[in-house]
């Protein structure tokens, strides 16, 4: 007689079922549609396969469509596997090697057969049609458990010398899972870890696309063969995979990088690699920004500082940097060059000093000079730090990613009793900037405790507990922040708040963090008078509002599609003219707008007025004066806003500047 095990569903309902049976069966016992509707199984946590056998009592939830995120995660992988099994029919002799999901879709990095080349973009379109004619063919895909020495001996034989050298690299004795899609002489078969759906046929046709190739490396080491890598976005269904590609085109409308030439904000060139020169237009947006949140952190309470760009490498040693981050820095001899002929220029027998990747150890060394009493606390030390940190050049991209930023960093040293209080503030404010900056959306996610870490549990459950309750108490921990908690994501030291903005186009970007620290002020030995008289370790809150001015900025363009409001934008107001007779008038237009402090420029040229028009919008500037011979008799501006349908409006000079100077004002001065 076979056992009975106890299954129960999220309704809190229990199914008796009888082993060997899998969470296929239970779903066809609850009805039919969910039995076609669902797509894989998560037991007691984790995601399987939907026909796989329950092994004991199980707690079980069906995942469908509805369930977006494993869904795409599950759909995509199947993909990538669909990706090689098409490959390797309509290309025999290609080896196959790794393939996972991505944000968007997924890759697969093949060897191509040593008698043709790498893949390129003209083989995808049969790719793609092979792709279909296997999901059409609706091949089961059958989880197989094996022993590492048959895996390496099938792939041996089969010549897939990459997966074979892969699988000697797994623990033996453990069984590995093979999954099998078709049977009889045409299946296929790779190592994977799964979960897989049931079969091929669960995909939808119309809902993926190959992309692009690329090359990569062999398990990323430029010292092994080069790869063909082809990228597939993937998503549920037909109308998603029409919207992504539809935000897809938008992106690449407000790339920052073109926005940033036609607007003339900065430039990127090899001999800095990944460090900004910005321009006189982008850096006045950088000045507003910065300005603009000085005030906001001087109203709440906060002190600004300016740290060393270098520090002895002994210090990092301390903090801890060193032995995590070292290959991220910069490092410099702490020595006199050799002003002689001979002999190396540096020795290399001074001292390490090495350029600031953050700063919270200085921060830290500021905190400790003198005596502080816990009365003075909370201390929030702000800092506009510009960091460096050593990433390789094909991990840059524009000014979003780059080994020279500037953080709008800042750390609050607390008591205990003061944490749930400091985050709630910080949130408030946090909230007030993103809406300021013209962001209405953003979600907040809380990063708990990482697999590897420092501390003991109760200081865990204590620092995330903390974290948690004062977004409970500001009333944002609900489904409109997009409120989350995210197992495994915190820091190696310390739980963190994320936030995330959301853009004009939905996409998502990681700015703001809050997290609480009690290791750094241990390591650097930080400490308060208490009411006691004894010493304590402050509490030190790790936090930034934009993250970095760089990736900020770059964010701003794409955001705006370079059409900024009217505070931040580089040149606010063109003076055009329509004829020369003009010219007197349109000084005393720009003279007037000047004297309101605005940024306007007169365009004087003798050209047509819609060539003016036309450059000047391409340069985003979001007003335009148009004076002529009329309006300079009249006292008048026909005024043209950049991106508005309305034509134009002719408005009374001096109305004209007491509306533009007033639209200028910062969101926090009005
Ligand atoms: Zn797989
Ligand atoms: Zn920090």
């Amino acid at each position: 007689m076979s056992e009975m095990f106890k299954i129960k569903l999220p309704d809190g309902s229990v199914r008796e079922m009888p082993e060997g049976s899998t969470p296929a069966d239970v779903a066809a016992a609850i009805g039919p549609g969910l039995a076609k509707a669902a797509l894989a199984a998560r037991i007691d946590g984790e995601v399987r396969d939907l026909n796989r056998p329950f092994e004991g009592d199980a707690n079980l939830a069906l995942i469908t469509s509805r369930d977006e995120k494993d869904a795409l995660e599950l759909v995509r992988h199947d993909f990538a596997h669909i990706l090689a099994e098409a490959v390797q029919k309509l290309f025999p002799g290609t080896q196959i090697t790794f393939g996972p999901a991505t944000d968007d879709g997924f890759y697969y990095d093949f060897a191509p057969a040593p008698d043709r080349g790498p893949f390129t973009e003209e083989d995808l379109p049969a790719i793609e049609q092979e792709m279909r004619r296997i999901i059409a063919a609706d091949e089961p895909l059958i989880r197989e458990v094996w022993q590492r020495e048959d895996v390496r001996a099938l792939f041996e034989k089969q010549g897939e010398a990459f997966k074979a050298e892969w699988v000697m690299e797994l623990p033996e004795g453990e069984p590995i899972t093979m999954y099998r899609s078709g049977q009889g002489e045409g299946a296929w078969i790779d190592l994977c870890r799964g979960p897989h759906l049931a079969s091929t046929g669960k995909l939808d046709p119309q809902a993926f696309k190959l992309t692009h190739v690329s090359g990569a490396y062999w398990r990323g080491d430029q010292n092994n063969p080069m790869l063909s890598r082809i990228y597939g976005t993937a998503w549920l269904n037909k109308k998603q995979l029409a919207d992504h590609l539809v935000r897809l085109e938008e992106a690449a409308k407000r790339d920052h990088r073109k926005i940033g030439r036609e607007m003339d904000l900065f430039h990127l060139q090899a001999e800095a690699h990944g460090s900004v020169f910005w321009h006189p237009n982008g850096f006045i947006i950088w000045r507003q920004l910065e300005a603009y949140l000085r005030r906001r952190l001087d109203a709440a309470g906060y002190v600004e500082v300016k740290t060393p760009q270098l520090m002895d490498a002994r210090q990092w040693e301390k903090s801890g940097h060193w032995g995590k981050y070292r290959e991220n820095m910069f490092v410099v001899p702490d020595e006199i060059p050799n002003p002689e002929e001979e002999g190396p220029v540096i020795t290399g027998t001074g001292d390490w000093m090495a350029l600031k990747p953050m700063n919270c150890p200085a921060h830290v060394l500021i905190f400790k000079q003198g005596i502080t009493s816990y009365k003075e606390l909370p201390i929030r030390l702000a800092e506009y730090g510009c960091c460096h940190r050593n990433e390789p050049h094909g991990a840059l991209h524009g000014i979003m990613r780059v080994r020279q930023f500037t953080q709008d960093d800042g750390h609050i040293f607390c008591r205990e009793d003061q944490i749930v209080e400091e985050v709630q503030a910080f949130g408030d404010l946090l909230d007030s900037v993103y809406k300021d900056l013209g962001f209405d959306s953003y979600a907040i996610k809380l990063a708990l405790r990482p697999d590897k870490r420092f501390g003991a549990d109760a200081m865990w459950d204590q620092a995330e507990g903390e974290l948690r309750d004062a977004v409970v108490a500001s009333g944002r921990a609900t489904p409109e922040y997009g409120w989350e908690e995210l197992p495994g994501e915190g820091a190696f030291y310390a739980p963190k708040l994320e936030y995330h903005l959301t853009d004009a186009i939905g996409r998502t970007w990681q700015v703001g963090t809050m997290q609480s620290d009690r290791v750094l002020p241990e390591r650097l030995d930080a400490a308060y008078i208490g009411e006691d008289g004894e010493k304590h370790r402050p509490i030190m809150l790790h936090r930034a509002i934009i993250g970095t001015f760089e990736r900020f900025i770059g964010i701003l363009i794409e955001h705006y599609a370079g059409k900024f409001p009217l505070w931040l934008a580089p040149v606010q107001a063109v003076v055009a003219t329509i004829v020369s007779d003009a010219d007197g008038y349109a000084q005393e237009v720009l003279d007037k707008l000047q004297a309101a402090g605005l940024r306007a420029e007169a365009d004087l040229r003798n050209e047509k007025i819609n060539y003016k028009v036309r450059e000047h919008s391409l340069a985003k500037v979001p007003l335009l004066l148009v004076v002529g011979k009329r309006e300079a008799e009249e006292g008048t501006v026909a005024v043209r806003r950049l991106g508005s349908d309305e034509h134009q409006r002719v408005l009374s000079l001096n109305e004209a500047v007491a509306t533009f100077a007033a639209e200028a004002v910062p969101p926090d001065l009005r």
